[in-house]
């Protein structure tokens, strides 16, 4: 320090908030000091980063500005505090140890792929990490899958079996190295290593690292399915672009339709199977790295039936760089390990076992996966990022900050279920946990919830509960069973609406929330899906309109047959064509299912859009069972989007109901009378557009507000967005989902939100 600036000593204590642990934030501070020739300390405090400094007041300066502005490329700063402090004259800048935490506070990161000097180490074959596919470093690499506690060191993550050697302890001590304090830092001498594993030979574990690695692509080549363990679990790969390699995949994983993803060896072959948009690409690109769906340029047998999109991917570990690197097919499918509808696979023994039929080789590592974390998966929708699947990438981060103090834990829905712990008011959603209707993926919830209030150090008995309305969810029996005092139920749809005005911290926003969506129980215990509400997050919201009631038969089953679903809703409508003839030649199930609705035995009444939908995919000709949630709405979606724009059918919308029998009719009528499907399509999806516009319309201009906002299951659908963004856009403000998904994955967040008001109400 020169005369000059100690002539002007100044002192600050500086407090930074937000994703500031284990993304190498405290060794960017300390270099960032010593640059600026600032004396002090940096630790990883209760609440985030604590910084004390010294030095000239116009470098102090220059310090909160580069914080600000060039944080490390992991952290996500969500608050910086700075205090003048009294100058004690320290002598150089140093990194203390982490203060003991009782209520970590503090965020866990998103796991992080492998950032481009790493890379750039990978394959430089003087490098000792050379082809070492566990290379990372702190603005890269595992976290959320490594942690099994707080404060994030490393005893407390995945690596506390592998001591560091004299090498890695250097980088690991040194503060001016990238690695400094990178908790799953390894290399090839004192790290983990991958092995092949063969289900005809004994020596598998011989096979190791490298040599591993180049015998997997070898085997991809040749058409095998290989098992390959990645981040958050087990991916099953084979070469995307030979048919019989992914027809086995489809058998021996016994899915039938539903798409498999898709990982390209980088971003120029993902722009060969897909068009990118540019905000696609720079979704493709983000640090979640993403499945993208975007629309396919090529046609790839057996990988995405009756579908115009494709879900890329790009490599995000460095494994399956080296995959590449070796020569693997340079368009993989890549697609969570279970076995149909279970949760992925994520340890060794459990996927040798569950995946021996599926997989001809697995490929092993050894580094344990602390939890299951899917791929996540996006769009680049009409009003911005969608996601689909929030998962990898994305998960734990905080998504909203609430204004409650109390813990509490929102259990979601049973469907593509999530959960939501709220710290601090900070909102943490769990990742993709699956439909909870299965024994394995239920176990996962229980263990997702387990896993998080441990986390954050939530003592159970403070926790505030927040569960579906529905009584038979079994997230709701789950809650209802917890050693918990309070707990609190919301309304499916109430939640959906909710969870986008979480997402903007919107509590006091008059809005009208439209939730159109395949199942939820509904305040009168019939099915709702298809409803409009008024009101705030604060002050509740009310159920102003709805679409006309129809009768389901068999209730929530109704959703695996369209023909089903199709008896409820065109019993009433008049003078529709004869359905069991052709060309509509509706399975025998249309006829029972109709019997039951005259007779009303075992049916319910519904409002759901998903049921309409359905119905109308009937009519088009998707008469057979589906085969994965929404199938049949997306198959309709898929069709419309082949279509030219046309004229829209009627869906008026009268006493508060949107009446779904003119638009049902012209459906049944022009299919008859043979036009085009995909434009019976087109013009059933701009019609149901139309008429919900025309709602929205009336409904703000009584409600005195502007705002729209748009969630449920039924808002994944691409078209409907675009149709309804160029309907309502100019008139109208149009909030929807971009943190969590509009899907069911939104739901704890809204619930979380809802419960926050509805408990400070009753203090
Ligand atoms: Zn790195
Ligand atoms: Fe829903």
């Amino acid at each position: 320090m020169n005369d000059a600036d100690q002539s002007m000593s100044s002192a600050c204590s500086i407090r930074v908030r937000g994703v500031v642990q284990g993304v190498g934030f405290r060794p960017f501070v300390y270099r960032l000091a010593r640059a600026n020739t600032l004396t002090g300390w940096v630790l990883n405090g209760e609440e985030g980063v604590e910084i004390y400094l010294e030095g000239s007041e116009l470098r102090l300066q220059a310090f909160v500005r580069e914080l600000q502005t060039q944080p490390p490329p992991a952290a996500t700063i969500a608050e910086i505090e700075v205090h003048p402090a009294a100058p004690l004259g320290l002598s150089d800048f140093s990194i203390r140890e982490s203060e003991r935490k009782d209520a970590p506070t503090v965020r866990i990161s998103p796991d992080l792929p492998v950032c481009n000097e790493c890379l750039r180490e990978l394959f430089d074959p003087i490098n000792p990490r050379y082809q070492y596919a566990y290379i990372n470093c702190t603005n890269c690499g595992p976290r959320y899958t490594v942690v099994l506690g707080l404060p994030y060191d490393r005893p407390k993550t995945t690596m506390k079996d592998w001591p560091l050697d004299e090498y890695c302890a250097s980088e690991y001590r040194d503060p001016g190295n990238r690695r400094f304090h990178a908790q799953p830092v390894a290399c090839p001498t004192c790290g983990p290593f991958y092995y092949l594993h063969q289900a005809d030979s004994s020596d598998g574990a011989a096979i190791r690292n490298d040599e591993a690695i180049r015998k997997a692509s070898e085997l991809l080549n040749h058409g095998c399915i290989l098992a390959v363990k990645g981040l958050g679990g087990y991916h099953l790969a084979c070469d995307a672009r030979n048919p019989a390699a992914v027809t086995a995949l489809r058998e021996r994983k016994y899915r039938k339709e539903k798409p498999f993803a898709l990982m390209a060896k980088d971003l120029a072959t993902a722009k060969k199977l897909v068009e990118l948009s540019a905000d696609a690409e720079s979704l493709i690109l983000s640090s979640p790295r993403p499945i993208v769906l975007a629309p396919a340029k090529v046609k790839l047998l057996g990988i995405a039936p009756d579908n115009n999109e494709l879900g890329v991917m790009l490599p995000y570990t460095p494994l399956h760089y080296l995959l590449f690197a070796a020569g693997a097919p340079d368009a993989l499918v890549m697609t969570s390990a279970n076995r149909s509808s279970e949760p992925i696979a994520y340890e060794d023994d459990d996927a040798l076992t569950s995946l021996a039929e599926i997989a001809d080789a697995f490929l092993i590592g050894q580094r344990p996966i602390a939890r299951r974390v899917d791929d996540s998966v996006a769009r680049a929708g009409a009003f911005g990022p969608a996601i689909l699947r929030r998962s990898r990438g994305y998960a734990p981060g905080a998504v909203a900050t609430l204004p409650i103090e109390r813990p509490l834990l929102a259990v979601g829905a049973d469907l593509k279920n999530t959960v939501t712990l709220a710290v601090d008011g900070q909102a943490f959603v769990s990742q993709h946990i699956g439909d909870l209707e299965y024994y394995e993926a239920f176990r996962a919830f229980e263990e997702t919830i387990g896993d998080l209030v441990s986390m954050y150090a939530v003592r159970w008995e403070d926790l505030l509960v927040v569960h579906d309305a529905h009584p038979q969810y079994a997230s709701t029996t789950h809650a209802l069973a917890l050693p918990v005092g309070d707990k609190i139920a919301v309304q499916h749809h109430r939640a959906h609406i909710a969870s986008v005005l979480a997402e903007k911290g919107a509590w006091e926003k008059r809005v009208v929330g439209v939730s159109f969506d395949g199942t939820g129980y509904g305040d009168d215990g019939s099915i709702w899906g298809g409803e409009i509400f008024a009101g705030s997050v604060k002050e509740g919201f009310q159920r102003v309109a709805h679409l006309r009631k129809a009768i389901l038969p068999g209730g929530d089953a109704a959703a695996q047959f369209p023909v089903q679903a199709a008896a409820g809703f065109l019993n009433q409508v008049e003078g529709s064509p004869n359905l069991a003839e052709s060309p509509f030649n509706f399975p025998s199930r249309y006829a029972q299912s109709l019997r039951l609705v005259r007779k009303q035995v075992r049916t319910f009444g519904t409002t759901s859009v998903g049921r309409l939908f359905d119905t109308a995919a009937a009519l088009l000709g998707f008469t057979r069972e589906i085969t994965f949630e929404g199938q049949a709405a997306m198959w309709l979606e898929q069709l419309a989007q082949a279509a030219p724009s046309v004229e829209g059918y009627p869906f008026p919308f009268v006493d508060r109901e949107l009446d779904f029998r003119p638009l049902l009719l012209a459906v049944a009528n022009d299919r008859k009378h043979g036009r085009d499907v995909r434009e019976i399509a087109r013009a059933f999806q701009r019609g149901v557009a139309q008429g919900l516009c025309e709602c929205v319309g009336s409904i703000c201009a009584s409600a005195g507000t502007d705002t729209v906002v748009l969630s449920g299951g039924v808002f994944q659908n691409e078209l409907l967005l675009r149709d309804l963004k160029s309907l309502l856009a100019p008139q109208f403000t149009i909030w929807t989902n971009h943190a969590v998904p509009a899907n069911d994955g939104g739901i704890s967040l809204g619930q979380a939100a809802l419960a926050a008001f509805a408990s400070s109400e009753r203090q």
